[in-house]
């Protein structure tokens, strides 16, 4: 008999009431929407394969995504420029901060599509002319992995775009290497606006799961990618998804995720569930500190570790 919980049943009330005496970690201020998020908020819910999302209080909160898009938007550019987008981007770890001004040397390529740069140029390749098309596609794509329609916060959208001047950076940067075939600004307005579209755990767990169970939404039935593209993604969210912390966390979780500034963390459990946990203090990595928690005690206790669970190993 499996000592593992049924997540049909997990007591995920309770994994969160234990979270919020966890305390530590910085609530990310790079643009004030952010600096001012609630440092106790904490939301945790799960999306299974027969579409059921369970979830906790707060989960119906939105947040913008931030870099918790990054999955989904390499997932996008893998669609629309079939495969392609994998001689534009790297599929390196880095090993250095998610924004971090860096190329590959020989290529001039981004390193890989979940840190800034990647990200940028990933954004710059799904289908649409102009800013406004391209914005236009990924906002229905992200719908189709969420199964409801999403908006875009247009104040984060614009602070994202003015005050992002490491992000400016980055774009002109692979203009210079010949990378980006867009314009500097448009990378960044189309980047920032995917960045700023709003999600709750409830949303980024069925999104989670899209890519879980090879492309298909778990709530819907639609099919939003192939299963090859799914793979691809979960593949190098397993890899780079947490940044320079995603050795260590692939160690201690084991779950395929990918974690954003606003505390989001989006995780990928093949064929087993899609889990979100949402809640703003940040550790080093820009991991969340209670999402690393509750991500680990889930993996642990419903045995998501992908290399077989190790419970009890921090
Ligand atoms: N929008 C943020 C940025 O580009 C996203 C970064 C993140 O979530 N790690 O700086």
């Amino acid at each position: 008999m499996s000592r593992h919980r049924d997540p049909r049943s997990y007591d995920l009330d309770r994994l969160r009431a234990e979270m919020l005496d966890h305390d530590g970690g910085e609530v990310n201020d790079s643009i004030p929407q952010l600096a001012s998020a609630d440092p106790t908020f904490c939301a945790i819910a799960m999306a299974l394969p027969d579409g059921t999302v369970r979830s906790t209080a707060q989960a119906d909160v939105a947040f913008s995504v931030q870099s918790a898009v990054k999955p989904f938007l390499f997932a996008l550019a893998l669609l629309d420029t079939d495969g392609q987008a994998l001689e534009r981007i790297g599929i390196e770890p880095t090993g250095e901060a998610f924004d971090a001004i860096k190329l590959e040397s020989d290529t001039g390529r981004p390193p890989n599509p979940m840190v800034n740069a990647g990200a940028l140029l990933t954004a710059s390749i799904v289908d649409g002319d102009d800013v406004a098309a391209r914005d236009a596609r990924i906002l229905t794509g992200l719908s189709a992995f969420a199964g409801r329609p999403l908006e875009v916060d247009e104040e984060v959208a614009r602070d994202e775009h003015l005050l992002g001047d490491r992000n400016h950076a980055l774009a002109h940067l692979m203009r210079a290497e010949g990378t980006l075939r867009v314009s500097a600004d448009d990378a960044v307005a189309v980047y920032a606006r995917a960045c700023a579209v709003l999600v709750d755990a409830e949303v980024l767990a069925v999104m989670g799961a899209t890519l879980a169970f090879g492309g298909r939404n778990p709530l819907t039935g639609e099919q939003v990618v192939p299963p090859e593209v799914a793979r691809d993604v979960v593949s190098v969210m397993a890899t780079c998804g947490v940044y320079d912390g995603s050795g260590r966390w692939m160690r201690s979780v084991g779950v395929p995720a990918k974690s954003s500034v606003s505390g989001a963390i989006v995780m990928s459990a093949p064929q087993r569930l899609g889990a979100a946990v949402i809640s703003p203090p940040l550790d080093e990595y820009g991991t969340s500190v209670r999402g690393h928690a509750a991500s680990k005690r889930l993996s642990d206790e419903l045995g998501l570790h992908v290399f077989g669970s190790a419970p009890g190993v921090d």
